[in-house]
This record gives structure tokens, C-alpha cells and sequence, in this order.
């Protein structure tokens, strides 16, 4: 098991591995057409693990082309569900027998601890092909309720040629909860990795190619958002983009679409979630640890990251002291570690970024009551400190933007009410945590509350089984549940009238 390997263990396997650094298009590995390539960076040592290809225009063009002669030709489109099924749970379970190798690719890649790549990242990967894999033969279509001379069938048909652009902070996660039910539906698909972290996403495709996915139908396209990225956006022959990342370069694919061929454009993009602790919480210690692990899990590069703090005056002081407490145990070390609960920030952009906040907090008059540095392991890579800011004002940039990284936004507010004003006063809305031990409360807040997850008494729950996605400027449509399918699937009414 994963977790009984050392330090020593996991570093020993890096001189093992072989780095997939083409793009896969059509079936096969092949570098960009251009021949340019990009360093892709273990951001904890800043040693370049190898260069990948950046593709671009013309990468696109031929991968696009792939795309759709594989869905026209159809062998994976119309192939019994049954058989696409059977085809997904080999992935799922390729992906598990490499566990360990894609846990490291990603560590390595992006920095998180490998305590969490291990169990988090690649088995929730796998359960998301499998899920997706096990969904497609159960599901069926609908006949209208019209007149007894008329049948009207209404059935969803895969879209077509998909493109999915993912981020970097759960490469693998984000890939597949896009890629699995988009290839399950029956689509050609196209990802497009972030290019800080393109590794787990190449392999996944030699691992989908093994486990009988027909050439074409799932290509991996590394390269730059403005290249690469919007080369997909605006391609006239894409019929959906999927899209996980910023809101800024959410509103970039929507565009493209306008200015190309009004593709369906799917967002889930940013947050700045609200975190209430209000003072019946059931259990301060319980509320302290989920506070903790949803500002500083991933290093606090999480789009639903609590990063607002919204706590009753009367408690503030206990609690507080409760998740710093907590935050002081969670210092940022090896990624390599397997008792690292927090790694390296993905590089030294995001991390420049973070301590650009950092610095805005203090100014605006913020009390930095925890953290605030940048720490360097070994003497190389970009770590930040767990960070809490007290006594902030909603208003300060630090509790507006969306910060992606280990900072704790503290707003006290004097009563229930207030928590409520404060929380919705953000024009993102993709999740908000409420402690309390009023079921009125609770139920009052899960109404009032403008975001697609609520949680109540815990941070961040749910699994495969249950929608994920955005109101407001966090985006548009849901992944994970059977509700992602309606994102690559179209819906067609077939009218019969009978003589
Ligand atoms: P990003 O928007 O910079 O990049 C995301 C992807 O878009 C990458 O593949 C990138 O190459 C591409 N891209 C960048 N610029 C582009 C452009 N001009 N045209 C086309 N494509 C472009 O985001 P990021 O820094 O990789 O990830 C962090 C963001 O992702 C945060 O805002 C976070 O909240 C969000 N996120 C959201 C969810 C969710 O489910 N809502 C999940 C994870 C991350």
C-alpha cells in the first residue's frame, strides 16, 4: 500500500519513471506540429521534470479532425452501452493498478502531498470513470404522453465532438469528472491539460488506449490557455466546451463561442466560499478541524476553499484560536512526505500571486494573525505558511478576490442575520459551509444561501453520487451525478404520427 511507502521510498521510484510528453491524437503519441515544447516544472525543487509538447492552431486542427472521423465512424458511439461500460471500468481499474505511478506523476507535477495523490486525487479519479462507466447502461429515455395516434420519443444523443480545458489544482480529478461522462454519453473528446501540469492527463490517455477506447476518440492536447486553449474555443467544429478554471478565462470561452460557431459552453469556474460558524455550532472542535482542512487542504488551491470565515463575535476568540491551533500543525513540507498535509503552491506565478494578497491584507488594514510567509524547503520551491487574517471587512480586496491559495479571510459578524447578508455579498457562489445546532437555521440558510453546494455542520461533503457547480460568477451547468450528462448529450424529439 501507498500509504506505507517513505520519503525514501517515493523518491527512490522518480528515476523510474518515463514522462509521457507528447500530445495523443488519433491514437497516438506525436509531438506538436510546430515542434515547440514547454518545461514542466516540479514546483517543490524547481527542477524540470521534462519538456512536453505545445501544441497549438494546428495541433487542434488535427485533433479536432480525429475528433470527429471518430464519431462519424461511430465505433465507440454506437457501440452497445454495454460495451462502452465494460471498456470504462478497465480504465478505471488500469488507473488503479497504476496507482501509485499517477500519484507521483501528480505530486511531482503539481506539488500537493502525496499523502493526498494517493487517496484522494487517483482513487476518486477512478471512481469517477467507473461511476460514469456503470451509469450508461442504466439509464433510458423517454416516450411522450400524447395523443393515441402519435408517438413522440424523446431521446438524448451523445453532442459530438467535446472539448474539456481543466486546471491544475486536481489535474487528474478535474480531467475525468469531465472526460467520464462525456466519453461515456458517447462523445469524441479532446483535453487540454493546464500547462503546469500536463503529466497524469497523458498517461491517462495510454491507459484509455489500453483499455480498448477506439484511436480518436479520446485525445490529450498539452499546451498554453491562449494558444492551445482558445485554439479549442473558437474551433468551429467543436460542438461543446467543458471548461473548469478562472472566472476570467471562463468569460473568454464564452467569447469564443460567440465569435465561432455558438458552440454549448459548460463553466465551473471560481469561488470565495462563506464558511458561518454561528455560536449554537454543535461542536467547536468539529467546526475548528473542517474550517481548517477547507481553507489549507491542497494548499488552499481548492475552487470551493472556505476562505471566509464568517463567525459570531461571541466566539470568535474561542474558535479562532481552535483552527489556528490546528493551521500550526499543518506547516507546508516535502510534498514527497507522506506526512505532509501541505505541499508546494503550483509555482512561482500562483505563489508571487498569493503573497501579492498577503501584502493587500496587511495594507488594507487586516490583522495578520497567523502565517504570512513564504517558506522555502531544502532551500528551493514555493511554500506558503498557513495564513489567517482577523478582523477583516467584506469589503477588503482579501475577502472579494479569489485568492487560490493558504489565506483565511476572518469576518466577524454579530449575529445570524449579518452572516447571512455578508455570505451572499460576493459575486461568486459556488459553496457555503453553516455550523449551527438550529434546525431552523439550517434550513433557513440552505434556502437563503446563493450557491450550488451548501453544507450544513460539515466543509466540503459530498462524493460522485451528488451535482457539483456553480450560481453567480462560479459558472453554469453541474458536474459529477447523472446530471452531468446533460452537458454532453443533446435532446431530440421524435414525432411519429401514425396513419
Ligand atoms: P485558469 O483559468 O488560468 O486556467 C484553466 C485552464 O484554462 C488551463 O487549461 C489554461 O491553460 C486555460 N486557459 C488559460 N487562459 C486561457 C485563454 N486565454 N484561453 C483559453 N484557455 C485558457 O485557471 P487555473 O489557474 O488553472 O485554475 C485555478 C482556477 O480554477 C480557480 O479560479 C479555481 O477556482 C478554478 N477551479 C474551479 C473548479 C470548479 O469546479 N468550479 C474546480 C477547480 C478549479
Amino acid at each position: 500500500m501507498s500509504a506505507q511507502l517513505s520519503r525514501d521510498d517515493w523518491k527512490g521510484r522518480i528515476g523510474g519513471l518515463s514522462y509521457r510528453n507528447q500530445a495523443f491524437i488519433g491514437g497516438k503519441f506525436t509531438a506538436s506540429l510546430t515542434g515547440k515544447t514547454f518545461d514542466c516544472v516540479n514546483p517543490a525543487t524547481g527542477q524540470v521534470l521534462t519538456k512536453v509538447a505545445a501544441c497549438e492552431q494546428a495541433d487542434v486542427d488535427a485533433a479536432v479532425k480525429a475528433a470527429r472521423a471518430a464519431f462519424e465512424k461511430g465505433t465507440w458511439a454506437n457501440m452497445a452501452p454495454a460495451q462502452r461500460k465494460r471498456i470504462m471500468l478497465k480504465l478505471a481499474d488500469l488507473m488503479m493498478k497504476n496507482r501509485e505511478e499517477l500519484a507521483l506523476l501528480e505530486t511531482l507535477d503539481m506539488g500537493k502531498p502525496i499523502a493526498f495523490s494517493t487517496t484522494v486525487d487517483v482513487p476518486g479519479s477512478a471512481n469517477t470513470v467507473q461511476w460514469f462507466g456503470e451509469a450508461i447502461d442504466k439509464i433510458y429515455d423517454e416516450v411522450a404522453p400524447t395523443p393515441g395516434n402519435v408517438i413522440a420519443m424523446i431521446t438524448r444523443e451523445a453532442a459530438g465532438v467535446v472539448a474539456c480545458v481543466v486546471p491544475w489544482n486536481f489535474p487528474l480529478l478535474m480531467a475525468c469528472w469531465k472526460i467520464s461522462p462525456a466519453l461515456a454519453a458517447g462523445n469524441s473528446v479532446i483535453l487540454k491539460p493546464a500547462e503546469q501540469s500536463p503529466l497524469t492527463a497523458l498517461r491517462l490517455a495510454e491507459l484509455a488506449a489500453e483499455a480498448g477506447i477506439p484511436e480518436g476518440v479520446f485525445n490529450v492536447l498539452p499546451g498554453f490557455g491562449e494558444t492551445a486553449g482558445q485554439a479549442l474555443g473558437r474551433h468551429m467544429d467543436v460542438d461543446v466546451l467543458a471548461f473548469t478554471g478562472s472566472t476570467e478565462v471562463g468569460k473568454y470561452f464564452l467569447r469564443y463561442s460567440g465569435e465561432s460557431n455558438m458552440k454549448q459552453v459548460w463553466l465551473e469556474c471560481g469561488g470565495k466560499s462563506p464558511n458561518i460558524v454561528l455560536a449554537d455550532a454543535p461542536n467547536l472542535d468539529v467546526a475548528a478541524r473542517r474550517t481548517a482542512f477547507g481553507i489549507w487542504f491542497n494548499q488552499g488551491e481548492v475552487c470551493t476553499a472556505g476562505s471566509r470565515l464568517i463567525v459570531e463575535d461571541k466566539i470568535k476568540d474561542e474558535f479562532l484560536a481552535k483552527v489556528m491551533a490546528i493551521g500550526q500543525k499543518m506547516m507546508p513540507g516535502d510534498p514527497l512526505d507522506p506526512k505532509t498535509q501541505m505541499g508546494a503552491m503550483v509555482d512561482e506565478t500562483q505563489t508571487k500571486r498569493v503573497m501579492g494578497y498577503i501584502d493587500a491584507g496587511q495594507k488594507e488594514g487586516a490583522k495578520l494573525a497567523m502565517g504570512g510567509k513564504q517558506v522555502h524547503i531544502d532551500n528551493a520551491g514555493s511554500f506558503i505558511e498557513p495564513t489567517v487574517f482577523d478582523n477583516v471587512d467584506n469589503r477588503m480586496k482579501i475577502a472579494q478576490e479569489e485568492i487560490f491559495g493558504p489565506v483565511l479571510s476572518v469576518i466577524p459578524v454579530k449575529d445570524a442575520e449579518q452572516a447571512l447578508t455578508v455570505a451572499n455579498d460576493t459575486i461568486y457562489g459556488l459553496a457555503s459551509a453553516i455550523f449551527t445546532s438550529d434546525i431552523n437555521k439550517a434550513f433557513k440558510f440552505s434556502k437563503a444561501l446563493r450557491s450550488g453546494s451548501v453544507w450544513v455542520n460539515t466543509y466540503d461533503g459530498g462524493d460522485i453520487t451528488t451535482p457539483f457547480g456553480g450560481y453567480k460568477q462560479s459558472g453554469n451547468g453541474r458536474d459529477k451525478s447523472l446530471h452531468a450528462f446533460d452537458k454532453f448529450t443533446q435532446m431530440k424529439t421524435t414525432w411519429i404520427q401514425l396513419g
